[in-house]
């Protein structure tokens, strides 16, 4: 197939561009310091241009209709065909949006950030709206170039979780919220209380790493091709599987945040990681809507990934049965007289807070609806941003019982807004959602998996993931491979009972 090879050269040498930028935003958030800040935003920005320039020049539409020739006669589901869709998908969506637009909405991400972080200082959601309702106002923009069916909101959702849509989104949420309203009722109704006290200590941070990154190499990350930083933000970023980038930030007075932050990246590192070799620098490890190179094929299945390694691996009693007896040796003087189930019980304590990225398993997806529903509204207009700190109040009252004392542990508390990033707070529910459906598929079709997990073995779970969703990359939507793997579609209810049987048992009723 000598087209499809010459297209997959052109399209190779974008990806290396693509991961060119990843590593300068890696820098910037790691090891740059603050005074490149400005330069730096410069160089990522005339590479973003290369890159678009590249993409959507005369080469590639020549190289992509010669290619498509040559896979007319394949199936729907090959890999072959499925990039090149894409890439003709990208192409198309690429010449609906004014790159003015693009360019505007990039440059008022970086003007809008600072202003919000200092209205988020001095608690003042009036400096940020102005900037917000411009930042609303070219999204409906964007949303209306890109188009879609019944809601704005659909628009925004092809850029992060291809196939999702706000009804779908409404239904999962409605059905979600019947059974996390209940739940949580039930667990501040009951006298059981988690100890964290026991976190009220200081434990020193090379001792932290050194426990963590042992943990996340037993999951199976591979240093020889990934490393792991600090940064104030923790988060995982790839220069193709090869080179597989985490970070952490260490509290020496709050032990979990650190352990459990390096578990939550190793379930986004371990889908990069293991990415099929052959998918390297095409189409299929390419975000080619987001200019972006990455394995995972959305928002969504990526953050399964973590919340399951993070969650339901490293915060379950099976987990902590295995590994406490190593975590007591690394810390003997903080953790003698505690034992696996009071630890277990202590990194599981649900409780509501205002703060979304402080929230436990049961309250962290009513922030997520909270922010969704917000977003929706302001997207269709029935919302309008002046209206948000009331808005947000009042469903923070609802959902949670809380009143924020200010917008700073209100309204203003993510960064996300001041991005421009409308449309991707719904994909970490979703992620939790996909994480119970896939964990519940491995063992009903992997013999001996809850046995392996009992002996901390795993490499079962791993291969049963890999096999199913990682080696993929991007060929697959998330629907497709939910189908493909575990017969189904989206479906809450693995996760509630998730939900339910966990909480339950660790907050017995009066
Ligand atoms: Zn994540």
């Amino acid at each position: 197939m000598k087209d499809l090879d010459a297209f997959r050269r052109w399209l190779a040498g974008i990806n290396d561009l693509m991961n060119a930028m990843s590593v300068l935003n890696w820098d910037a958030r790691v090891t740059m310091p603050p005074g490149g800040g400005e330069t730096r935003a410069r160089q990522l920005g005339t590479l973003a241009e290369v890159i678009r320039e590249r993409f959507s020049s005369d080469t590639t539409h020549r190289l992509l209709d010669a290619a498509e020739k040559e896979v007319a006669t394949l199936p729907d589901d090959a890999y072959k065909v499925r990039e090149l869709r894409q890439a003709r998908e990208a192409l198309g969506v690429l010449a609906r949006v004014p790159p003015e637009l693009s360019a505007e909405l990039v440059r008022l991400g970086s003007v809008a950030q600072p202003i919000w972080a200092e209205a988020k200082a001095n608690k003042d959601f009036v400096r940020f709206a102005p900037s917000l309702e411009k930042m609303v106002s070219l999204t409906r923009e964007l949303a209306e170039a890109i188009g879609y069916d019944a809601h704005p909101y659909d628009a925004l959702l092809k850029q992060y979780e291809p196939g999702m849509t706000a009804a779908g989104l409404n239904t999962l949420f409605t059905e979600l919220r019947g059974s996390l309203l209940p739940l949580l009722k039930r667990i501040q109704g009951s006298p059981a209380r988690a100890p964290t006290h026991i976190f009220d200590q200081t434990f020193p941070k090379a001792l932290q790493r050194a426990f963590a990154l042992n943990i996340a190499e037993q999951f199976g990350f591979d240093p020889n091709r990934g490393r792991v930083d600090e940064s104030h933000h923790p988060f995982e970023i790839s220069f193709t599987r090869n080179d597989v980038r985490m970070t952490t930030r260490y509290n020496e007075r709050y032990l979990p945040g650190a352990i459990f932050g390096l578990f939550h990246e190793t379930g986004h590192a371990l889908y990069e990681q293991n990415v099929d070799p052959s998918l390297t620098r095409t189409v299929l490890a390419t975000d080619l809507l987001g200019m972006y190179a990455v394995g995972g094929t959305s928002f969504g299945l990526h953050e399964s990934q973590s919340r399951l390694w993070e969650n339901m691996v490293g915060r379950s009693l099976t987990f902590w049965q295995n590994h406490f007896g190593a975590l007591q040796a690394t810390f003997p003087d903080q953790l003698s007289g505690v034992d696996a189930e009071t630890f277990y019980h202590a990194v599981n304590d649900v409780k509501p807070s205002l703060i979304r990225v402080e929230a436990d398993e049961v309250t962290y997806n009513l922030h997520i609806m909270l922010r969704t529903e917000l977003e929706l509204g302001l997207m269709d207009g029935t919302i309008a941003v002046r209206e948000l700190p009331e808005v947000w109040n009042a469903k923070m009252q609802d959902y949670l019982g809380l009143t924020p004392p200010d917008d700073s542990a209100g309204v203003l508390q993510d960064i996300h807004w001041s991005h421009g990033h409308i449309g991707t707070f719904p994909t970490y529910t979703l992620g939790n959602v996909m994480a119970a459906q896939f964990l519940e598929a491995a063992k009903a079709q992997v013999p001996g998996l809850t046995a392996s997990l009992k002996a901390a073995d795993y490499a079962p779970l791993r291969e049963w993931l890999t096999e199913n969703l990682y080696r993929h990359g991007r060929a697959y939507t998330a629907a497709e491979l939910l189908r493909r793997s575990t017969g189904g579609t989206l479906d809450a209810g693995p996760f509630t009972s998730y939900l339910n049987d966990k909480y339950e048992a660790l907050y017995p009723e009066r």
